[in-house]
């Protein structure tokens, strides 16, 4: 019998952002990245009368790519470029940040009164993370049909469907639907990350708690999932990372002297545009404190 290594449980970390309750998936104590995943939170399902459920105003990113994906409800992306992304369930929001955009994510005014989703980050290798700024929305993504159940491909590729998606490193993303018994083919060389956002779901017979990271180690390529009732969930992964990041606010760079002049730049209004079709102020950056440098860490 082959020994692969357990599916490790990583609790997530209730926290707000702009008023909205979320479950902060990734980083977490003791885990920080899963290929080049590093930030992974998750939001909803909820149900609003008036208002905007999600209102975040504009501020900066560096070194890395945002990921919006909907389960339900709608979210309206503005840039520092100019470039306006209204995504439903099913349809991806990207933007590569590179060296350096300002963008607002808003419920727009015309919605359904749902709101479920998650918001993922991707650290951009040293090689890539100065890349020009740009903003991409996918809503025709490639669908894998698997017995049991499908994968809808965010990012990279399973059995030859592949996303559109621009990626800088190897990488995986896939919102699975698993109706009953489903074999989810692996890249072995890859660590994957698996959330279930709705329904039950076991894996390879442990059942999985909702809004919990599992993360597994490279080895595997496959694996056996089941539901009962029917279940949605997030898979993603990567080949490790490599690279030691040092991530502060919305920043991912690699030395405290590098997030310093970052953030410098965006409370002197230089490197990052103004989002103008966002009504509102902008978001200031937040004190900061001493950060330890991760080269000094070994
Ligand atoms: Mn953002």
């Amino acid at each position: 019998m082959t020994d692969l290594p357990p599916i490790e449980r990583y609790a997530p970390h209730p926290t707000t952002l702009a008023g909205l309750e979320i479950r902060r998936l990734l980083p977490v104590r003791q885990r920080r990245l899963v290929g080049p995943w590093c930030f992974l939170d998750r939001y909803g399902p909820l149900t609003f009368g008036a208002g905007k459920p999600m209102d975040v105003a504009p501020h900066p990113h560096v070194g890395l790519q945002t990921v919006t994906w909907l389960l339900d409800g709608e979210v309206v992306h503005h840039d520092s470029l100019g470039c306006e992304g209204l995504i439903h369930p099913g349809e991806l929001s990207l933007m590569t940040a590179g060296s350096g955009i300002a963008h607002a994510e808003e419920t727009p005014n015309d919605n359904s009164g749902k709101l479920n989703g998650v918001q993922l980050w991707v650290a951009l290798p040293d090689a890539h993370r100065q890349v020009a700024a740009h903003y991409e929305r996918h809503t025709d993504l490639p669908l894998l049909e698997l017995p049991g159940g499908r994968v809808e491909v965010i990012a990279g590729e399973v059995l030859g469907h592949r996303s559109p998606a621009m990626a800088y490193s190897p990488i995986f993303g896939g919102a699975l639907t698993v109706e009953a018994s489903m074999e989810l083919p692996l890249d072995a060389g890859f660590e994957h990350a698996l959330v279930v956002v709705g329904g039950d779901l076991s894996a390879e017979g442990q059942e999985l708690e909702r809004d919990t990271l599992y993360y597994m180690a490279p080895g595997r390529s496959e694996l056996g999932l089941r539901s009962r009732e029917g279940a949605r969930a997030i898979l993603i992964g990567g080949v490790p990372f490599g690279e030691t990041i040092l991530m502060w606010w919305n920043f991912v760079a690699r030395t405290p002297e590098e997030i310093a002049a970052v953030r410098e730049d965006w409370e002197s209004h230089r490197r990052f545009g103004d989002v103008t079709a966002y009504n509102g102020p902008r978001i200031p950056a937040p004190e900061l404190l001493h950060l330890r440098d991760p080269r000094k860490r070994e």
